[in-house]
């Protein structure tokens, strides 16, 4: 049981790089003042994680809040990702020489393809690696892979990716994906882990986070945290921002664990697209 955690936890990659176990999310997080003031909400409330894409069209505001001397930069380990119509070797560096502008920062923390968008995944992923040999970036893997897409990376690949953020939450808790990436030494990593907001409504979750005092969604982003999944609510209001850290002084014990991983609703658990149909980049 991992009762020892704490906001500053983190999980290890197998390049030696520590990935801190709860991040804030910024997907639909408004360009501008909204997304820079809930970054820096988010790191006056002790968070050291934030997680941003190109796609979000924010990293500007999420780097304007990283450097704003709030903590020092090397404290705050920052994602951005790489978007599918970037994909190919010399789009793929130009995307991420744009990235680093909009955010600030001489070196990212983590880069990730964002989708595995079909036959550009070889080349967009020796990209990365070539970023990462120049010391650009500390860490890259994928988001939205599947285990088989991960099985075609690796026939090509120098370095392997560290991790792999999909879509995962008591809905749709990924056991296939999970089971792969934890023998292949990745880290999994949760997107809309609170199924966009559907657990509050949930009954055993709720059920649950009475009996320890807590709100169902802290009992969600607890639930994942002693899954080992790295996860990143996302929240624009200063009150969630907080609340949503505050889950540190309670444990879900093994019963709870598995009411929790009962709530499987397999593929329709699922609030987005699957990554083997998706294609609005085609
Ligand atoms: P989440 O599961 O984090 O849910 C976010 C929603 O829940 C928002 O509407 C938010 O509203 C609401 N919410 C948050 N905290 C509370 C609370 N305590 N009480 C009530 N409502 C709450 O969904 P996301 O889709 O945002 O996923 C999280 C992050 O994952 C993203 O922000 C992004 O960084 C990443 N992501 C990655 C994807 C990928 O393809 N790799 C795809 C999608 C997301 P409000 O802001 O108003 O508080």
């Amino acid at each position: 049981m991992l009762d020892y955690m704490d906001i500053n936890s983190t999980v290890g990659f197998t390049n030696g790089v520590e990935i801190p176990r709860l991040g804030l999310g910024v997907f639909k997080s408004q360009p501008g003042e909204e997304t820079e003031t809930a970054v820096r909400w988010a790191l006056e409330a002790g968070y050291r994680h934030v997680d941003t894409a190109a796609f979000y069209r924010n990293e500007v505001d999420v780097g304007r809040a990283v450097n704003a001397g709030i903590v020092p930069r090397e404290d705050v380990f920052v994602t951005s990702k790489l978007w599918p119509d970037d994909f190919g070797y010399d789009a793929a560096l130009r995307a991420f020489d744009a990235t680093l502008r909009e955010l600030g920062l001489p070196v990212l923390d983590l880069y990730l393809l964002h989708w595995p968008r079909k036959g550009m995944v070889a080349d967009s992923w020796k990209a990365l690696e070539t970023i990462y040999k120049e010391g650009r970036v500390r860490a890259i893997g994928v988001s939205n892979f599947e285990p088989h897409h991960i099985d075609e990376l690796m026939e090509t690949v120098e370095v392997p990716p560290v991790i792999n953020q999909v879509e995962l939450s008591p809905y749709l808790p990924q056991m296939a994906v999970r089971e792969y990436c934890r023998d292949h030494g990745i880290v999994v990593e949760a997107w809309s882990p609170l199924s966009k907001g559907a657990v509050l409504n949930d009954p055993v979750i709720n059920e649950i986070a009475r009996r320890h005092g807590k709100t169902a969604v802290q009992v969600t982003v607890r639930w994942h945290m002693q899954h080992d999944i790295v996860v990143i609510p996302k929240s624009v209001k200063r009150e969630r921002i907080v609340a949503n850290a505050d889950v540190f002084d309670f444990t879900l014990s093994d019963s709870e664990m598995a009411e929790i991983d009962g709530l499987d609703r397999g593929e329709d658990g699922r609030t987005g697209p699957h990554p083997d149909t998706i294609d609005f980049w085609d």
